[in-house]
């Protein structure tokens, strides 16, 4: 079933990028095996698949050594700064820096570990109470405050766009990122780059690739629902 799902999606992200004249390459699907079992990630990772995020740290840190070492693990939940030693060496990105303690904490724990974490900035595209993520207009001096830290290195922006049965609802919000980024990246701060913009899930990866992203998320699309216990 997983590799049925994950040809779908396949075909639905190839169908995206040509209707945005964008390359396939220029999309990564991540697979978000958050609460799922061992067995389904080895599922998509027989199907090809190599990139995986997971919202908690324990789940990164329990999941990884029973799988193949060649996963590229995200962190795409919002993050405490009590648990980041823990992810040192467990995780490609972290998609969810929100916050300049946050950004120092990463990058002190980094630069003990002898490397340069990749972060995204998390912005609150919709301004809505409940996410986590810096709001539109406070991004670029949070990434001006964080950019001078020599563990981390600020790759793009990420935002979680607001549940929704209408992607087109998010197009704007996904737009306006695209736009934030360009104009970051226009001020050529230092260590800094806006190359990587991972925004889109199951229900509107389609219309964040027309507007741009190259990074998708995609939990429920792949596995199924998720039952929490
Ligand atoms: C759970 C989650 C996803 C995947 O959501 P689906 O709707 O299941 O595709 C993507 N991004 C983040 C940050 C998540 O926490």
């Amino acid at each position: 079933m997983i590799r049925e799902n994950l040809d779908l999606i396949e075909e639905r992200i190839t169908k995206a990028c040509e209707r945005a004249g964008r390359p396939r390459d220029a999309v990564t699907l991540i697979c978000v095996t958050k609460t799922k079992p061992l067995e389904m990630l080895q599922e998509a990772y027989d199907a090809g698949q190599r990139n995986f995020g997971e919202n908690k740290v324990q789940e990164i840190c329990r999941k990884k050594p029973e799988l193949p070492d060649d996963i590229r693990w995200h962190m795409i939940g919002h993050l405490q700064r009590n648990k980041v030693r823990q992810l040192m060496g467990n995780t490609v990105m972290i998609h969810s820096v929100d916050s300049i303690r946050l950004a120092e904490t990463i990058s002190a724990e980094a630069e003990k570990a002898g490397i340069v974490m990749p972060v995204l900035i998390e912005v609150n595209a919709a301004n809505e109470d409940s996410k986590f993520g810096v709001a539109p207009d406070r991004a670029e001096s949070l990434i001006r405050a964080v950019s001078g830290l020599r563990g981390i290195h600020i790759e793009g922006l990420m935002t979680i766009a607001p549940y929704t049965d209408d992607p087109e609802t998010n197009r704007p919000y996904f737009a306006a990122l695209r736009e934030l980024a360009v104009d970051i990246s226009q001020k050529c701060i230092d260590n800094v780059s806006m190359n990587v913009l991972s925004m889109g899930m199951t229900g509107d990866f389609e219309v964040a690739i027309e507007e741009g992203a190259t990074i998708i998320r995609v939990g429920t699309g792949i596995f199924g629902e998720r039952i929490y216990t």
